[in-house]
């Protein structure tokens, strides 16, 4: 890499990571318990994912495997999209994105406006699988870089380096270490990451990957459905995911992953997106199978701006079995 490329990394690193992580209480079932997010849409676009892809774009830069002037090609149910976009043109790359088109409208308007082109894909074309077979066929006229977000171990290295690191060190200086931790499984590169880190730092960390209850795809094998928490259980199990190394899956209910983001932000001014909101209940389950003294980590992954447009801006009847209604929040305590 030209010293030029890597000055123009450095000038956009400080707007990437070291978010705050936040210690929320609460009581469930009258019962005093807390958990520990990652603020993520504190990074420059608004999502975890802004950590991927400048460290995938980093990594293919010094291995040789992106040029200048390559087409970065991606399928994405979003936040990848949008973070590719923002940081590939920022380095000077046209930049592609296919994407199933049941994906909330704010998501396509942001691509755009960080000047990427977006194709979607309709289910009749084949969805998310579809979109990553178009990326192959696109790339194979050549000039093209493919992140392969769903098989590139460099975004979990990218959770491993950065979340997971940062994570070890804001808990350490609260004297303490994770003991679980939970997160919603899309490419699974978030829980894949950060739980081999926090299992380095503390060998009896459990790891919980989330899936929707309505979607259950990696409790059954293969069981696909429809389900509104965006950027997760995306029609098959991830590559990246190995579940031997996980120790147990938890699914919640779309409509309580709402109803739970919501509460967030009505009570303590949190606004985050639906999956933010099912790793919460998530973590709820977690404790569960910890003790309500567990020290149980997860992420914030977007907030709730790119769902303005879909059921999250209604209000919601909490399902039957809802977590969420023996939820109360109580407060909040941010460590940087
Ligand atoms: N939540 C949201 C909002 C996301 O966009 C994503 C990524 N698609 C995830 C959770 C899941 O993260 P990962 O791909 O690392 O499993």
């Amino acid at each position: 890499m030209d010293q030029a490329l890597k000055d123009r990394f450095a000038a956009i690193e400080p707007l990437i990571g070291h978010t705050p992580l936040l210690e929320i209480s609460f009581t469930y079932k009258g019962k005093a318990r807390r958990i520990f997010a990652k603020a993520e849409y504190y990074n420059v676009t608004g999502s975890i994912k802004d950590r991927v892809a400048l460290y995938i774009l980093k990594k293919a830069y010094e291995n040789g495997d992106i040029h200048p002037g390559d087409t970065i090609v991606e399928a994405t149910s979003g936040n990848t999209g949008i973070s590719f976009s923002a940081i590939g043109r920022y380095l000077g790359h046209p930049v592609k994105i296919y994407m199933p088109d049941w994906m909330s409208r704010e998501r396509i308007a942001l691509m755009e406006s960080f000047g990427a082109t977006v194709r979607l894909v309709s289910s009749e074309e084949g969805g998310f699988l579809g979109s990553i077979k178009m990326t192959e066929d696109f790339a194979r006229q050549g000039g093209a870089f493919l992140p392969c977000q769903f098989s590139n171990e460099d975004n979990t290295n990218a959770h491993i380096e950065s979340t997971g690191a940062e994570i070890i060190e804001q808990l350490g200086t609260l004297g303490l270490k994770a003991d679980g931790v939970v997160a919603g499984v899309g490419t699974g590169g978030t829980v894949m990451g950060i739980s081999r880190s926090l299992k380095s730092a503390n060998p009896a960390c459990k790891a919980f990957p989330l899936e929707p209850s309505n979607s259950p795809t990696l409790s059954t094998g293969y069981k696909v459905g429809k389900h509104r928490i965006y950027g997760i259980s995306d029609e098959f199990i991830p590559d990246l995911l190995k579940l031997p190394e996980m120790d147990q899956i938890v699914s919640v209910d779309d409509g309580d992953a709402i109803c739970m983001a919501r509460k967030l932000s009505e009570t303590l001014g949190i606004g985050v997106g639906v999956s933010s909101g099912a790793n919460f209940l998530g973590c709820v389950l977690a404790g569960d199978a910890l003790g309500d003294d567990a020290v149980i980590v997860t992420v914030f992954a977007d907030d709730n701006k790119k769902y303005l447009s879909t059921d999250y801006a209604k209000t919601q009847t909490p399902p039957e079995g809802s977590l969420t209604a023996d939820i109360s929040l109580t407060g909040i305590r941010v460590i940087r």
